[in-house]
C-alpha cells in the first residue's frame, strides 16, 4: 500500500471522528498506528474502523478495572491505578495571575514505576498506598506521566492491598506472559534480530528489536540496550517488562537487565512450535503472536466471497463505487473468508485472505469467479463456500490480535482438521469415473 493510500485512509477516520470535537488525536499517532495494524497483516478497512471506534473513546476501561502501570499508554483518560507513593514534591507556579502549588513525584506498583502530576493538593504522602480512579495520561518529552486532576479521586488504603513491590526476577515461560509483569526473567531462542535507529529526546538511539521463543511459544522483544544480540542465541534474559500490544507480548528490557549468553543447543529451534492454544486462553489473553486454535466454523460471516476491490487503494467497493475514488469500472476481484470458529471454550472470529482462502477450499479465485460466471449468481459462492466449511473443524495459525470486535487471528494459515484426504480423494476419484464412463 502506498503512502498516498495510507493518507487518504487517515483522512476517513479524521473524518469520522470530526463530530467528536473534544477527542483530539493527532494525524501522526492515527498513521503511527494505522501502519502498525498493517504490519500485523490486519485488513485496512477492519483497521481503519477499529482506529474509529478507538479515539471516538468508545474503548475506555469501565470504572473500577486496575491497570497495571507498565501498561499505561499515552492520552488515556479514565486510569485506574492501585500504587505507592514512591516520592512526592511541590512547586509553586504561576497561572495567569494567580499563584497555586502542584505535587510531583513518582508512583509504582508491582510492574514498574510512572512519573505524576498532581494538579492539585490530594493530601497524599511518601509511603501511601492509593487507589486513584479517573487519571489520565499524556506523554511530555517522550515520557509517559500520570495527571491529577479535579476529576480524579484518590483513597488511601492498605499496604497489603499492594503486593510488595519485587525488584526480585521471576522466571516465566513465554506462554504466561502478560501485560503489566515486571521483573520477568525467560529463557529464550531468539529467531529474529534487527537494529535500527530512534530518536530519543532529541538524540539517536540503537534499538534492538526481534522475535525469540520458547517451547511454550514465541514472542516480540525490544532491547534499548546492545547486548551483542544474534539470531540463533540462546539467552537467560533477566529484568525485563511485559508489554502488549492487541495482545500480542513484548519482553522489553534495558542496560538494567541482565542477559546471559547460554549453550545455543539449549533450545532447539525445531522445539518452538506454533502454539495451540484453548480459544478462551487466547481470548483471555486478548491474542499473541503465531498460535493456532482448533475449532468448529460456527459461522461463515457477511464480507465473505468474492468481492471487488479499488484498484487504487485497495478498499473493498460496492456497486462500482469507491469511497474516495468514486467510480470504477476496473475494480479488482478477490476472495476472502471471515469466520467465527468455536472451540467448546469459546469463539473467535477469523480473516483468511485469498491465499489462504485458495488452499484450504482446493479452489483458485479465477475457478470461483467460474462458478459465479455459471450461475450468473455470486450467491452461487457464498452457499458453495458455506457447504464447505460450515460445522467443519479447521486449524487456524497466525497472529491473534484484540480489539472492540472480539479477538481476531488473522490466518497465515488454514487446514481441515476433521476431513480423511484419502477419502476424499477417494470419492472424487469415483465421481470421476462415473462421469468419464
Ligand atoms: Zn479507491
Amino acid at each position: 500500500m502506498t503512502d498516498d493510500n495510507i493518507q487518504s485512509y487517515i483522512d476517513d477516520i479524521l473524518d469520522a471522528l470530526s463530530d467528536d470535537s473534544d477527542k483530539k488525536v493527532s494525524r501522526e499517532e492515527l498513521e503511527k498506528e494505522f501502519k502498525k495494524f498493517l504490519e500485523y497483516g490486519v485488513p485496512v478497512e477492519h483497521a481503519k474502523q477499529t482506529l474509529i471506534k478507538k479515539f471516538r473513546g468508545d474503548t475506555e476501561r469501565p470504572m473500577g478495572e486496575r491497570i497495571p502501570i507498565a501498561d499505561i499508554q499515552p492520552d488515556k483518560t479514565g486510569i485506574n491505578l492501585l500504587c505507592r507513593v514512591i516520592n512526592i514534591n511541590s512547586r509553586e507556579i504561576t497561572s495567569g495571575k494567580e499563584k497555586r502549588k502542584i505535587f510531583y513525584g513518582i508512583l509504582g506498583d508491582e510492574s514498574g514505576t510512572i512519573g505524576f502530576t498532581a494538579w492539585k493538593d490530594f493530601n497524599i504522602e511518601k509511603g501511601d498506598i492509593l487507589e486513584i480512579s479517573n487519571a489520565y495520561a499524556r506523554e511530555w518529552q517522550g515520557n509517559i506521566r500520570i495527571n491529577l486532576g479535579e476529576r480524579t479521586r484518590i483513597e488511601k488504603t492498605d499496604e497489603e492491598k499492594l503486593a510488595e513491590i519485587s525488584y526480585k526476577p521471576r522466571e516465566y515461560k513465554i506462554r504466561d506472559l502478560r501485560s503489566g509483569l515486571g521483573a520477568v526473567e525467560l529463557i529464550v531462542k531468539i529467531l529474529d534480530i534487527k537494529k535500527r535507529e530512534v530518536e530519543v529526546d532529541g538524540s539517536k538511539k540503537s534499538v534492538y528489536s526481534g522475535i525469540f521463543g520458547d517451547e511454550t511459544g514465541k514472542a516480540q522483544f525490544t532491547s534499548w540496550h546492545d547486548f551483542d544480540l544474534k539470531k540463533g542465541d540462546v539467552i537467560r534474559v533477566s529484568g525485563g517488562y511485559v508489554k502488549t500490544w492487541r495482545g500480542i507480548p513484548q519482553l522489553i528490557f534495558d542496560e538494567k537487565a541482565t542477559v546471559e549468553k547460554l549453550d545455543s543447543n539449549k533450545i532447539l529451534t525445531k522445539d518452538i512450535k506454533t502454539q495451540k492454544i484453548p480459544i478462551h486462553e487466547l481470548v483471555e489473553r486478548h491474542g499473541g503472536l503465531d498460535v493456532m486454535v482448533e475449532g468448529t466454523v460456527i459461522e461463515i460471516r457477511e464480507g465473505s466471497g468474492i468481492i471487488t476491490r479499488c484498484p487504487k487503494c485497495s478498499r473493498v467497493i460496492q456497486d462500482q463505487e469507491c469511497s474516495v475514488h468514486g467510480r470504477i469500472q476496473d475494480g479488482l476481484q478477490d476472495i476472502r473468508v471471515k469466520l467465527v470458529i468455536d472451540d467448546g471454550t469459546g469463539s473467535i472470529n477469523a480473516i483468511l485472505g485469498r491465499e489462504v482462502t485458495e488452499k484450504l477450499l482446493g479452489k483458485t479465485l479465477d475457478e470461483w469467479k467460474k462458478t459465479a460466471e455459471k450461475t450468473k449468481n455470486k450467491d452461487t459462492v457464498i452457499e458453495e463456500i458455506k457447504n464447505m466449511l460450515f460445522a467443519h473443524t479447521i486449524n487456524i495459525q497466525g497472529n491473534a490480535l484484540s480489539d472492540e470486535y472480539g479477538t481476531t487471528i488473522i490466518a497465515k494459515n488454514a487446514e481441515f482438521a476433521d476431513i480423511d484426504i484419502n477419502n476424499e480423494f477417494d470419492n472424487l476419484y469415483h465421481e470421476l469415473e462415473e462421469e468419464i464412463q
